[in-house]
């Protein structure tokens, strides 16, 4: 299976590109000259939000994580590079095997990325109803997409995700990342140790939403080491009927197994609405186009903000928002524009 022709070469472990650079990469800076695209993972900047802020203490910051300018353009190239490296160095990956996992959101492309840029034949198995432009992305990078059923929604997907590797299971390389610790371990190796050095170690707060829970754990983790003060906060979706991309309601849904909520210092549930209106004023206030998820986090980073006199708060923003324009968030826009601005 898979999509790649038989002259490509797989990297193995131990070839320059299959390294595991990103642990080095948390202690300098994105480099001008790499010899592989996913050298470029992680080493994000942080940009002050400053309009939103308005009526918060002076001596409260609050920084974003611009995790959109990942080469995939989102924070989970981290995660899917780190667990396809790791995968090579075990040898659960090796040449003659296919990366598969049932994703149709961010890790979906950066899986097929990591496989892209390795030489490793990528198989995603999505619903047949996700947008054209998800598709579109994950074949421009080669993969190659498994449709299942579109009444059966993301579960379905894991079904035939796990029956297609039940019937062949030597083919298959399956990073599980709900599962994997090496998803959390690069947020702990990369994310945690980058927000540290761009902060000076000032940070305070972290703020991330929970999808697998990667984000959250594996930065909290990392700077609570550096500062036990350091306030670990998880900001989720306020019902299970959501409309925040990425993001999970955990009461309705199936913990993660590397999601510890009794590492978190809280835990902060946000509506859809209040998200995307977030999503809009970033946008025009800020300069900033981002994702639903981003809202989310932060207007969970503004709550936390107002309650504080001083401190540092990051808060993490997984992607931009022009991977959005055909769903709801954007499609919802003009309305709030001209209630917002009603001259207009
Ligand atoms: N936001 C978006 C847009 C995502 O795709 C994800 C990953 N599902 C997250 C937030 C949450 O990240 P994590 O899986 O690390 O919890």
């Amino acid at each position: 299976m898979g999509t790649k022709s038989q002259s490509f070469q797989p990297l193995r472990v131990g070839d320059a590109a299959a390294a595991p650079a990103a642990a080095a990469a948390a202690t300098r800076r994105r480099p001008d000259r790499v010899t592989s695209i996913l050298d470029l993972v992680g080493n994000t900047p942080l940009v002050a939000i400053r309009r939103l802020t308005r009526g918060i203490s002076p001596r409260v910051s609050i920084l974003a994580k611009l995790e959109g300018f990942n080469p995939g353009g989102s924070v989970k190239d981290r995660p899917a590079v780190w667990m396809v490296r790791n995968g090579l160095r075990t040898g659960a990956l090796c040449p003659g095997k296919t990366i598969i996992d049932s994703t149709s959101g961010n890790t979906g492309i950066a899986l097929a990325l990591a496989g892209a840029a390795l030489g490793y034949p990528v198989d995603l198995v999505m619903p047949e109803n996700v947008s054209a432009e998800r598709k579109r992305i994950v074949r421009a990078y080669g993969a190659r997409i498994i449709p299942s059923s579109p009444l059966e929604g993301s579960d379905g997907a894991i079904r035939l995700c796990r029956s297609i590797i039940a019937a062949a299971p030597d083919r298959y390389f399956k990073p599980d990342q709900y599962f994997n610790p090496v998803n959390p371990l690069a947020h702990y190796e990369g994310t945690g140790p980058e927000i540290w050095r761009d902060t000076g170690g000032t940070v305070s707060h972290i703020v991330a939403g929970i999808g697998t829970g990667g984000t959250i754990m594996g930065t909290g983790r990392y700077l609570k080491e550096h500062n036990p003060h350091v306030q670990v906060i998880a900001v989720e979706p306020d019902d299970a009927w959501h409309g925040i991309e990425g993001l999970k309601h955990m009461a309705s849904s199936i913990v993660p197994g590397i999601y510890h909520e009794e590492e978190l210092d809280r835990k902060i549930s946000i509506s859809t609405d209040s998200a995307y209106e977030a999503v809009y004023r970033l946008g025009g206030e800020e300069g900033l186009v981002v994702g639903q998820s981003c809202g989310a986090a932060m207007t969970a980073a503004l709550q936390v903000a107002r309650e504080i006199e001083e401190g540092v708060i990051v808060v993490v923003f997984p992607d931009f928002g022009d991977r959005y324009m055909s769903t709801a968030l954007w499609t919802g826009w003009d309305d709030w524009y001209k209630q917002a601005r009603p001259a207009v």
